[in-house]
């Protein structure tokens, strides 16, 4: 979508921190991290949230999860712990509508269950 954020990043239109590339996925530092360690995962292809995602392209869901696992293991962070969350519209806070998954750690995350 050409008026989206994140896919302007995709193009490298708007620059980004990137942490992980493949063919279909793309993974970048937050602007303004939520912990220690706070990444963004995102597939190449624009979806405006999970639901959507899971419905039109539920092979983008596999593929950003496989890159998360890629990424943590080789990070160390799977070992140490992280946490994957993605938000949908207004009561979530979402801000970005171009499907996104946080992987937060590097610290000890306090508000789920911690
Ligand atoms: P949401 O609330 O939509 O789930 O989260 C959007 C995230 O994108 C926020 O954590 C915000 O800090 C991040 N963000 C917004 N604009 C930019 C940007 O231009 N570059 C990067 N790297 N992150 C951004
Ligand atoms: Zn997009």
């Amino acid at each position: 979508m050409s008026d989206c954020l994140f896919c302007k990043i995709v193009k490298g239109e708007i620059p980004s921190q990137k942490v992980y590339e493949d063919e279909t996925v793309l993974a970048f530092k937050d602007i303004k991290p939520s912990a220690k360690e706070h990444y963004l995962f995102i597939s190449k292809t624009h979806t405006k949230n999970v639901n959507e995602m899971s419905k039109n392209e539920p092979q983008s869901i596999v593929e950003v999860h496989n890159a998360i696992r890629e990424f943590t293991q080789k990070e160390g962070l799977e070992e140490t712990g992280f946490r994957v969350v993605t938000n949908v519209n207004k009561h979530s806070g979402q801000i970005v509508f171009h499907t996104h998954f946080h992987v937060l750690g590097g610290e000890q995350l306090r508000g789920f269950g911690a």
